[in-house]
């Protein structure tokens, strides 16, 4: 008898951590739906978790902005939240290429989160230096920024020290670039050069790397410091070395 009554709490303790890494209940929906539908990818964002787990709290989508970011309300005040670890090209830019990305990102982003309740999880930052929340969101069975990386439409992008989730994010989208999907792939961003008037690829007399222009980086590189390239050898003659996102010829 004394024994029965002292596996009750044991098998307690066993089962909680069980509960607690079960994923929402939209798991039982996905055998159900076409097999088009993308499978979850809760149960990858729960291994790279690990033992820390989670901490995640309830927010009302009010907005989508773009592919990163999101207006949410959290028991009725409104922030504006940016997706952490990734980055979706711009809406506004000036390259076409990059515009088709940016509307697909902010497309992908709204199917999965628009007028939806989610669950949002920090990680070390409050907010950026912008005052908007840094978060993962979660919203019918997909990390969002894990599927915005997943489907291409989002590079990986380290900002330390909120790096919780950044070697599934680097592996995402080394899979992403393989199956040539989004950004990656033959109307994406990246897969081709795009020659302006100044030249093919683009350096930063700052520093040693060159990118096609389209690159974030590449963006990132005030006018009076760019330094222009016909071909991957004549940035390499320079001592340049390709940038190892955009990953331009050599
Ligand atoms: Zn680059």
């Amino acid at each position: 008898m004394t024994s029965r009554v002292w596996k009750l709490p044991i098998l307690a303790v066993a089962i909680v951590p069980l509960m607690l890494a079960c994923v929402p209940a939209a798991s039982n929906i996905i055998e159900v739906q076409p097999a088009t539908a993308q499978k979850s990818n809760i149960d990858e964002v729960n291994n790279a978790a690990g033992a820390s787990g989670s901490n995640r709290i309830e927010a009302e989508v009010t907005k989508v902005i773009d592919g990163d970011t999101i207006e949410v309300s959290i028991k009725g005040v409104q922030y504006k939240l940016r997706y952490i670890g990734v980055d979706a090209p711009e809406p506004d830019s000036i390259d076409t290429n990059t515009r088709n990305i940016a509307m697909k990102a902010a497309d992908k982003n709204s199917e999965l989160v628009r007028d939806r309740t989610v669950e949002i999880e920090k990680d070390v930052s409050e907010t950026d230096r912008y005052g908007r929340l840094l978060r993962y969101v979660y919203a019918g069975g997909f990390m969002v920024n894990a599927e915005l990386v997943k489907c291409g439409y989002a590079q990986a992008v380290s900002y330390p020290p909120d790096i919780k989730y950044q070697s599934l994010f680097s592996s995402l989208q080394a899979g992403a670039k393989a199956s040539k999907v989004g950004l990656w792939g033959s109307s994406g961003y990246y897969s081709a050069p795009m020659p302006t008037e100044k030249g093919i690829y683009v350096g930063s007399k700052k520093s040693n790397k060159y990118h096609y222009p389209s690159c974030i980086w590449a963006q990132q590189i005030a006018a009076d410091n760019e330094i222009w390239f016909s071909s991957g050898e004549e940035a390499k003659s320079g001592g340049y070395i390709p940038c190892k996102v955009c990953r331009p010829p050599q």
